[in-house]
């Protein structure tokens, strides 16, 4: 499977602002072959991504949704509303929901059991403290955050799962992880997720690294075989940085 690369843009740019960076990265479409680009702007910019994009090879993801179907929910965002713009991946678990909304583990399962059920893909977010990563708690904490939300799921149930490792302490913060302790969380995540499901069984695995990514260090990311793409927070904002950010994974990963 080739690279994923995927803008998280959180909650910045309008309708207009997306239709004007789609409207400016199309062109550079061209430049991505082999690689899966993804846009997760915000929900109100949905329908307007959709439209922009319509005919192209670059699809939609959601940054959130709720685990229910529909009902008296003030403020939340059904899967099958997603669905009508074209969405076909969502992130979940994100470090941001986890810590500034309180999402727990317990949400998160949720959330993730309806993503199937609905037939997205879930991109999954993990990733430890700075605290915890201090105190050597790194591999405990990506293990149980995986172990919350997969095990226990009707084998079979899964069949693309994307991880991002996002170590909290680099996102926005301009220090990225080492591409070495980014391919050993990666190469974690692959062994825990085999031990869960069976080789049969098990989904198709993507482990993305997130975290002050951008074009000038994503080549030694994805150069690691363990890592197969990004989760793209500041960098994916500006056409400019996110297409030269995509054509030089391309390059590094040789696709
Ligand atoms: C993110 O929010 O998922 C992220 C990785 O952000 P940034 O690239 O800005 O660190």
């Amino acid at each position: 499977m080739g690279l994923i690369i995927a803008a998280n843009w959180k909650m910045h740019k309008t309708a207009a602002e997306t239709v004007s960076f789609c409207n400016r990265l199309l062109p550079q479409e061209k430049y991505f072959q082999g690689i899966e680009v993804l846009i997760c702007p915000p929900f109100t910019a949905l329908a307007a991504a959709a439209a922009a994009l319509e005919g192209s090879s670059i699809k939609l993801g959601a940054q959130n949704m709720s685990w229910e179907e529909e009902g008296a929910y003030t403020g939340e965002i059904a899967p099958q509303m997603l669905k009508e713009f074209r969405v076909s991946h969502v992130i979940l678990g994100h470090s941001e929901r986890r810590h500034i909304f309180g999402e727990d583990d317990a949400t998160i399962r949720k959330k993730f059991q309806r993503a199937l059920y609905d037939e997205l893909v879930p991109i999954l977010c993990i990733g430890e403290t700075e605290d915890q990563r201090n105190r050597g708690e790194t591999e405990a904490v990506l293990e149980r955050q995986l172990r919350a939300v997969l095990e226990g799921l009707e084998p079979g149930s899964i069949k693309e799962l994307v991880v991002a490792y996002e170590p909290v302490w680099a996102i926005g913060t301009g220090r990225a992880a080492s591409p070495s302790d980014a391919a050993a969380a990666a190469s974690l995540v692959r062994a825990v997720v085999e031990k869960i499901f069976s080789s049969e069984t098990g989904p198709t695995l993507r482990v993305q690294y997130g975290g002050s990514v951008n074009a000038n260090n994503i080549g030694s990311f994805v150069a690691l075989s363990p890592v197969n793409g990004a989760l793209v927070g500041g960098a994916s904002l500006e056409v400019d940085s996110f297409a030269a950010l995509i054509t030089a994974a391309k390059e590094a990963a040789g696709c």
